[in-house]
């Protein structure tokens, strides 16, 4: 062993104590079922939503983009990296949020990553939830603001703080409308009004909603017609839409500044063609058939009153993401292990991804799932949950 690495052996020796240990493994296939050592699980992790990755239409539609624009975009977007297929996602994205324009990045992660500074830097301060994502806690690190962050959804904590804040910098609210991991929303128009109030950016992560919620999976903002209290709508190709990349919906003007300014989309190669193509045949899908979020919430809801009824705890979700609260982690994992047993792949959330103690299942209900699986589903969660003699709410 190379003696320089050899505090990783301690390291990683006390994250398989914690139960805390990660491992990245492969599956030989995804969508809403896998097939694993021969047997069939129906697939409650991933966060295919609307089952577009494997789509026809956004298979088609990648290929061609494919075929025609090659592997890769060549270069970086300033540089000779943005195809006209860069300008008509841009134009899509912008008609689905309703917002005049749409800037696309490399993923969600850097469409953070890049915003966040350039709408924040050193002097200013920018106000979290304290459930916000890492990458928009990653993209607060690296611009170098002061970060305060507020109570998960606590609007009269977001007015204190911003209360409290009388320096001369710029001030930016970041939050989630459907959180990753608690699949809660967040009280937008109120969260809305004490940053406008306060003379303070609001920034939205729609990683979640996009696709799901809103008219024609608009998202939450347009949902509650809040697009132009909101100054940046986030958004994901990688979840709903089914591929990769991600894009922020602003003004005119807040684009041309991030092109200016956004150092993850500056200086990182552009989206290249075959995601362009799938993600131009996903928002094809989505107006081909507008109405497919709203069915997943409806089977996501009463799969959720199924575990409810049951009296399990799944936190106050109201989308198609529904945690089960275990919180010890050793129990979250062998509670996993148990329905992984029984044809059904959760993966238990551990922190750091959640706070600590609040180990759980996190279970996203996709358009993949039949309304008759989704039944089963529930019946084998409840019963391995009193296996497990998980605590009742
Ligand atoms: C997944 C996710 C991201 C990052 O998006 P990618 O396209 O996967 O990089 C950002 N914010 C939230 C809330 C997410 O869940």
């Amino acid at each position: 062993m190379d003696l320089r690495e050899r505090w990783l052996e301690d390291e990683l020796e006390k994250l398989r104590q914690q139960h805390l240990y990660r491992e990245a493994r492969a599956w030989p296939e995804t969508g809403g079922r896998v097939r694993v050592d021969g047997r069939a699980l129906l697939n409650f992790s991933s966060n295919d939503y609307l089952d577009l990755a494997h789509h026809p239409t956004v298979l088609a539609a990648a290929e061609h983009a494919l075929r025609a624009g090659g592997a890769g975009a060549t270069a970086s977007r300033l540089v000779v990296g943005t195809l006209p297929l860069h300008e008509e996602l841009e134009a899509r994205l912008a008609r689905l949020k309703g917002c005049p324009a749409a800037l696309v990045f490399g993923s969600g992660y850097l469409a953070n990553a890049g915003t966040v500074p350039a709408l924040a830097g050193r002097g200013d301060t920018i106000f979290a939830d304290r459930l916000a994502h890492a990458s928009l806690v990653d993209a607060v690190l690296l611009s170098r603001a002061e970060l305060l962050r507020f109570r998960h959804n606590d609007v009269g904590h977001l007015d204190e703080l911003l209360s409290k804040c009388t320096g001369g910098g710029r001030k930016l609210v970041v939050t989630e409308s459907v959180f990753s991991m608690d699949g809660d929303l967040a009280p937008l128009p109120e969260l809305a009004a004490v940053a406008g109030r306060h003379g303070a950016l609001l920034l939205v992560d729609e990683a979640h909603a996009t696709g799901v919620f809103g008219p024609g999976g608009g998202g939450v903002i347009r949902e509650l017609g809040l697009e132009s209290a909101v100054n940046v709508s986030m958004g994901t190709l990688s979840k709903a839409l089914g591929g990769y990349g991600g894009f922020v919906a602003v003004s005119a003007r807040l684009r041309e500044w991030l092109i200016n300014r956004a150092r993850a989309f500056i200086f990182s190669t552009a989206l290249p063609p075959a995601m362009l193509g799938a993600a131009l045949g996903a928002l094809d899908v989505l107006e081909q058939q507008p109405g497919a979020g709203a069915e997943l919430l409806r089977r996501a809801a009463a799969f959720r009153q199924k575990l409810q009824a049951a009296g399990l705890d799944t936190m106050a979700s109201a989308s198609q993401i529904i945690p089960i609260l275990v919180g010890d982690n050793a129990r979250a994992l062998a509670l996993a292990a148990r329905l992984r047993a029984q044809g059904l792949l959760v993966v238990a959330i551990r922190p750091p991804t959640v706070p600590a103690g609040s180990a759980r299942l996190r279970l996203s209900v996709t358009l993949a799932h039949t309304t008759a699986e989704l039944d089963r589903a529930a019946e084998l969660i409840v019963a391995a949950a009193r296996e497990e003699a998980l605590p009742n709410k």
